[in-house]
């Protein structure tokens, strides 16, 4: 039987709008297929080994979460965050979590937070938030039988820009994305996956989820070939709904 490992980093600190929802929709998903699923809350003080997870999930936080954290998560957790990147672990990054990854965070009132360094991104907070319901399209999602958009919720002050070794995630449709300027949303970096939207992400985007979940069976599993088709009526009703509303 196949197992994942999930690791939720600073669940009590970094949850924004639901953000558990993304490793609750990749647990039902895996477990309606046969899948144990295992996960594990890893915060401030904690040891953390990146060799005992699958999949590692980081959620959104404030500005002031995010200071919270600094000092354990560059000085505790930074080497083994980096190194697991590097040696193709998945993890999923959202908005506060994303920025965390990048090299620092310039606050909209003027204080520099340095981060990780373990993408090449960086976040300028500006004193408009982006806020809304926005959509956006993912070129690796597209098949014969999707069209690769994406629903979510973002709000943010923080503009993100990606240097030349990061892939965005998507382009926007509609809503602000990274920057609300250069029309990208989100970064991919290996197996990284980062976006700027909250907990319904994944409930919301099925094929996403499946695809983060592919990848870290591929990675555990030299024999896995491909997931189960689910029955998704009621998922892709969630969808549908969403993408009318916000595109028409
Ligand atoms: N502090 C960040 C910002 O406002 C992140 C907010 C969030 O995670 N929603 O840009």
């Amino acid at each position: 039987m196949y197992e994942l490992n999930i690791c939720h980093l600073y669940p009590d600190l970094l949850n924004l709008y639901g953000d558990r929802g993304n490793i609750i929709a990749i647990a039902r998903r895996s477990q309606w297929r046969g899948i144990q699923v295992t996960i594990s809350d890893i915060s401030i003080g904690d040891t953390f080994d990146s060799e005992k997870y699958d999949i590692i999930f980081l959620g959104g936080g404030q500005d002031f979460e995010q200071e919270v954290i600094q000092d354990d998560v560059l000085n505790q957790k930074g080497n083994e965050i980096r190194n697991a990147i590097q040696n193709d672990k998945v993890f999923l990054a959202i908005c506060g979590g994303y920025q965390l990854l990048g090299n620092y965070y310039k606050t909209w009132d003027g204080k520099e937070i340095e981060f990780l360094k373990a993408l090449d991104l960086w976040t300028i907070g500006s004193k408009e938030r982006m806020i809304g319901n926005y959509c956006f399209e993912c070129d690796f999602l597209k098949s014969d039988n999707y069209d690769g958009r994406i629903v979510g919720f973002e709000n943010h002050s923080g503009r993100t820009y990606l240097g030349p070794s990061v892939r965005p995630l998507g382009k926007i449709v509609k809503g602000f994305g990274n920057n609300g300027q250069d029309g990208l949303e989100g970064a991919i970096y290996k197996n990284v996956y980062c976006s700027y939207s909250h907990g319904s992400l994944l409930p919301k985007n099925p094929h996403l989820t499946d695809h983060l979940i592919t990848l870290a069976l591929k990675q555990k599993y030299k024999d896995f070939d491909s997931l189960k088709v689910l029955d998704d009526q009621f998922e892709e009703l969630a969808h549908n709904t969403m993408i009318q509303r916000i595109v028409g």
